[in-house]
């Protein structure tokens, strides 16, 4: 076989192996964090999930299997990082792959927007974010390796009415990815976001159940006509954690079904 093809290991399909890989997946239990887990734990990781509710984060792992654990924790409480991540490490060993997965969105107009309302998205989606990636960052700079994936929105890439906040949070996450690339690639640590489109989760769902003007609006505006899965992220995330990406860093990989193209 080529170098070009396979050079990982025997079968060209070795490449995107995650096998004796450790990740983090924060906001693992449910919707989208849950389908990246498994798809993970399919390609051979080991995977930690993180998320403030036990009951999910239990019957996710007994869904996934041996290869799961759970801690929980809520990522906005910032000062519990250091010892979240230490205690991972401690217990499972080094994190190879941390998944910033965990958001919240709300759907309000800009001027009924408050500053508490602000604070609250920008506090999940981008300080704690920030807080996690620095703490694992450093973890990955020391030893050499590492790749490290936000999960965005296309919120970040064009305007959508009625999430300020959230636009603004996502939007800010896409800039900390190319800023902690120029950061971190030199000590062999990667760092991409993935921007999912509409991806049939029970949040969205609902949302948009609930307004079929707008459910009706965004599949016109997604090409490929379709809402997404949420293992199209999740196979996503596996690329980019493994070696056939070792080359990509600072990039956000639209998943989107043509939606980010604008037509
Ligand atoms: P869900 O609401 O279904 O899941 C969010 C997850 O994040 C839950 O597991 C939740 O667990 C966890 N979470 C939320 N707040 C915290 C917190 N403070 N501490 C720890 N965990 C937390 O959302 P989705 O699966 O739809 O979204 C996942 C990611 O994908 C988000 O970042 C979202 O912005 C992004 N996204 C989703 C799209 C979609 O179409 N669904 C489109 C574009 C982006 P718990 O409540 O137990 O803490």
């Amino acid at each position: 076989m080529p170098d070009s093809i396979s050079s990982e290991g025997t079968s060209p399909l070795s490449v995107f192996s995650l096998e004796n890989k450790l990740a983090l997946v924060t906001g693992g239990g449910s919707g989208i964090g849950f389908h990246i887990a498994e798809c993970l734990v399919q390609a051979g990781a080991k995977v930690v999930l993180t998320g403030r509710r036990e009951s999910v984060l239990q019957e996710a792992v007994e869904k996934l299997g041996s290869q799961a654990v759970y801690f929980v924790h809520d990522i906005t409480e910032l000062g519990t990082i250091p010892k979240l991540v230490a205690d991972i490490e401690e217990t499972h060993g080094p994190l190879d792959v941390l998944v910033n997965n965990a958001g919240i969105n709300m759907k309000k107009h800009a001027v009924e927007t408050t500053d508490a309302d602000f604070d609250r998205i920008l506090q999940t989606n981008l300080h704690a974010v920030f807080a996690i990636t620095r703490e694992c960052g450093k973890r990955m700079i020391e030893r050499k390796s590492g790749s490290i994936i936000m999960i965005t929105s296309m919120a970040a890439l064009y305007g959508i009415d009625r999430v300020v906040a959230y636009s603004s949070s996502k939007s800010a996450v896409a800039g900390m990815v190319k800023a902690l690339a120029t950061e971190f690639s030199p000590h062999h640590v990667r760092i991409n976001g993935i921007a999912p489109g509409f991806i049939e989760t029970p949040m969205m769902l609902t949302a948009m159940n609930g307004d079929p003007a707008r459910r009706d609006k965004a599949m016109d505006r997604t090409p490929m006509g379709t809402w997404g899965k949420p293992d199209d992220i999740g196979w996503a995330a596996v690329f980019l954690a493994s070696n056939a990406a070792k080359f990509i860093t600072g990039i956000s990989l639209p998943v989107d079904g043509g939606n980010s193209i604008g037509f």
